[in-house]
């Protein structure tokens, strides 16, 4: 009995997961990456020996890992190497002005009471109770559903369904929600920060966006080898459960013959026969019919101003001083609002920039000793499609940038040999289609989670995957997509009985 065929685009982390999870039932899954490692967004950049994670840095939600890898009869543990973080992030407002979140509850409640006094500290024990609501109600009927459903949201909690609504706030913005727990700007502008984590700013995005506050709290890891040693982790065992990865394979047209995804086009002109494709490009470059006019029928095109954020990064190999560094640094601009007005509004780098830094030779306070890797990062507007960042625009950038850590007290000695910049106009490279946006749509107003896609597409046979998709962007998020993309493909397969046979009766176009 010939097995079913699954090609699928891409070896993001979504990908991956989706090859992983049909390769161990057992199905004949083939990815084809069009760059030479696994990864897509969590991918590194070498100087000289040092491999410097540039994408994702703040791993979470390992639950879904966990479940993934027992799901193969594996445990996640026994093959990536995790150590839990106890300090969450350092945040620096200047020179003197500091405050550690950790995952203990409690210490970050003390913490915030020597910072902001004891009302702020009981304020936040609320602020954690709550954003724990959120998270509980949203977790099954929408982090976990394959399609994103306001009546399966309120369905799923019976008749206390609608009554769930208020708790989860989503008409409210996330910037007036969090004023009414905490009266210091300053603890207002760190958490408001989350909304940054799904590319969206916190005066825009609906309230219901502080869960990710919740999903934080409940665990930080670092991985060793990086997160890129996620991806290879991942990729190891979809070709061990019987997958072929294939790399550097640009995959150029999606195969829609009578109504349904037969297989793809290669760059090359190959061409590749399958019963079902899982798309994990993003969904801006199959709207916008990179895969052709056909496979634009599976997703609505996100206009410009509804992109989510880009950003500038250094990544770099250097000696620091001045400030206790963790490995998480979140060093902020004076003026919130106009920073994310410059972005959004202005669609210009921000005059001042709020900057992460995460030190990925230490954890927690562990010291580096002599140079060590960092990477700097910066929001910023995406319109890497429709501007170019000269080299005088990048320097501009780069001191505002290096000029807020030293403001609060940080030197990096940066080296040009040692240090490489991407621009929106890379990540538009990198990504096609997306002038740079990191997540896909923005989470701007109650109803944008709604609009990402699903895993289904109006195509049979052909599913989307990935941070553009629904539940959301983040590496767990995109994995989730990627198990939804899966089970929704083999949830088809067994109740249309569509199969290799019945696929290929119509024979493939191989114009
Ligand atoms: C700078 C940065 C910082 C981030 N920080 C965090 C963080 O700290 N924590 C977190 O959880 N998330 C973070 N994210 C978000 C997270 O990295 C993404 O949401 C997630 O990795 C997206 O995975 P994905 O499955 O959508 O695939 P992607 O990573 O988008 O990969 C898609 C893959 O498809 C391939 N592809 C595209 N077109 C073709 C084609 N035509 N043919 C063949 N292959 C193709 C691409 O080459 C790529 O490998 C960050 C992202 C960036 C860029």
């Amino acid at each position: 009995m010939p097995r079913d065929r699954v090609v699928i685009v891409g070896a993001g982390v979504a990908g991956l997961v989706s090859a992983f999870a049909l390769a161990a039932r057992g199905l004949d899954v083939t990815v084809l990456e069009r760059g030479a490692r696994p990864g897509g967004k969590m991918r590194q950049i070498a100087i000289g020996a040092a491999q410097i994670d540039s994408g994702p840095t703040v791993f979470t939600m390992r639950w879904v890992f966990d479940e993934l890898f027992a799901a193969a009869g594996k445990n996640f543990s026994d093959i990536v190497r995790l150590r839990p973080l106890h300090v969450l992030a350092r945040h620096a407002w200047d020179a003197r002005t500091r405050l550690d979140l950790f995952a203990d509850e409690a210490r970050s409640v003390d913490a915030i009471g020597r910072f902001a006094g004891p009302s702020e500290a009981a304020r936040y024990r609320v602020f954690c109770r709550d954003t724990k609501r959120v998270y509980d109600i949203l977790e099954q009927p929408f982090l976990r559903a394959a399609q994103p459903s306001m009546s399966r949201l309120i369905g799923a909690h019976g008749f206390r369904g609608l009554t769930q609504l208020p708790y989860i706030k989503p008409f409210s913005s996330m910037w007036s929600a969090l004023g009414q727990y905490f009266h210091d700007p300053r603890l207002r502008q760190l958490f408001g920060r989350y909304a940054t984590y799904c590319g969206s700013s916190p005066y825009l995005a609906p309230a219901t966006l502080m869960l990710v506050a919740h999903v934080e709290r409940e665990g930080v890891w670092s991985i060793e080898g990086g997160m890129h040693g996620l991806a290879a982790a991942l990729a190891d065992c979809a070709e061990g459960s019987g997958a072929t990865i294939r790399y550097e394979q640009d995959v150029s047209e999606v195969l829609v013959c009578h109504g349904r995804a037969r297989g793809v086009r290669l760059a090359s002109g190959e061409h590749l026969e399958a019963d079902a494709v899982i798309m994990n490009a993003d969904v801006a470059a199959v709207a916008n019919g990179l895969f052709g006019s056909d496979a634009g029928r599976a997703a609505a095109v996100i206009p410009p101003h509804a992109r989510s954020l880009s950003a500038m990064t250094w990544s770099l190999v250097a000696s620091t001083d001045g400030f206790p560094l963790s490995r998480h640094g979140v060093f902020f601009s004076r003026d919130y609002r106009a920073e994310f007005d410059d972005i959004f509004r202005r669609g210009r780098m921000p005059v001042e920039p709020t900057v992460y830094v995460c030190a990925q030779d230490r954890d927690d306070d562990a010291v580096g000793d002599g140079e060590e890797r960092l990477l700097v990062l910066v929001n910023a507007p995406p319109n890497g499609d429709r501007h170019s960042y000269d080299a005088a625009e990048v320097e501009q950038c780069a001191q505002r940038t290096f000029g807020v850590l030293e403001r609060c007290g940080l030197r990096i000695r940066r080296r040009g040999e040692a240090t490489r910049v991407t621009t929106p106009t890379d990540f538009n490279r990198l990504f096609p289609a997306t002038g740079g946006a990191l997540y896909g749509r923005s989470s701007h107003g109650w109803t944008a989670s709604f609009k990402r896609p699903g895993a289904r597409t109006r195509i049979p046979g052909l599913y989307l995957t990935g941070g553009s998709t629904h539940p959301g962007p983040g590496v767990p998020m995109a994995a989730l997509s990627g198990r939804a993309a899966a089970a929704s493909l083999l949830a088809d397969l067994s109740s249309t009985g569509w199969s290799r046979r019945t696929a290929m009766r119509g024979g493939m176009s191989t114009r």
